[in-house]
C-alpha cells in the first residue's frame, strides 16, 4: 500500500489534511478566510528533494512561509501522495483536483502565486474516493507511509 521513497527523489505532491473545527485563518498575504471543518487538498512542487520538503510539511509548528503552512497549524496531516515527475505536473494535478466530484475552491490564490491557476488548495467537506484512491486521478501518484515524514 504504501511506498518509501528516498532524498533524491524530486517530485509533486498532495497533502491532505483534516480540519477537525471550523477555523478563521490569517493567510499570510491573502488576509483572514474562513474554513470550514472538512477535508483540504494541497498540491505543491518539490524539484530540490519530495521527502525533506514533505517532512517539512509534517511539522505542525514552525516558521509560516507558504500559504499552506498557515493552515497545517490547525489541521491534521493525514494521507500524502506523490508522484517523481517535473514541475509543470503541479498546476495539471491541482486542476485534475478541482475538477473531482464536490471539490470547492475555499479560497482563490491559494499556493497560486507563482501560476494561474484559481488555487492549489481543494475543500471536499466528505472524504472523496481520490484520497483513498488516488489512481483516479493519476496512475503515477503512490501514497506514502506517514511515519516517513516525522
Ligand atoms: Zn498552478
Amino acid at each position: 500500500m504504501y511506498t518509501r521513497i528516498d532524498h533524491t527523489v524530486r517530485g509533486v505532491y498532495l497533502l491532505w489534511l483534516w480540519l477537525p473545527d471550523p477555523q478563521t485563518i490569517q493567510v499570510g498575504a491573502l488576509g483572514s478566510h474562513h474554513f470550514s471543518v472538512g477535508y483540504y487538498a494541497y498540491v505543491g512542487s518539490a524539484q530540490n528533494g519530495l521527502l525533506h520538503r514533505l517532512r517539512r510539511h509534517g511539522k505542525q509548528t514552525k516558521p509560516l512561509r507558504w500559504h499552506i503552512d498557515y493552515l497545517r497549524v490547525h489541521a491534521e496531516l493525514t494521507t500524502v501522495h506523490a508522484a517523481p515527475v517535473g514541475p509543470e505536473w503541479e498546476c495539471r494535478l491541482a486542476a485534475a483536483l478541482r475538477r473531482q466530484p464536490n471539490a470547492t475552491v475555499p479560497v482563490p490564490g491559494f499556493g497560486s502565486s507563482d501560476c494561474r491557476c484559481v488555487s492549489h488548495l481543494v475543500y471536499f467537506k466528505e472524504v472523496p474516493s481520490v484520497m483513498c484512491r488516488p489512481q483516479l486521478i493519476w496512475p503515477e501518484l503512490i501514497v506514502l507511509p506517514p511515519n516517513d515524514l516525522q
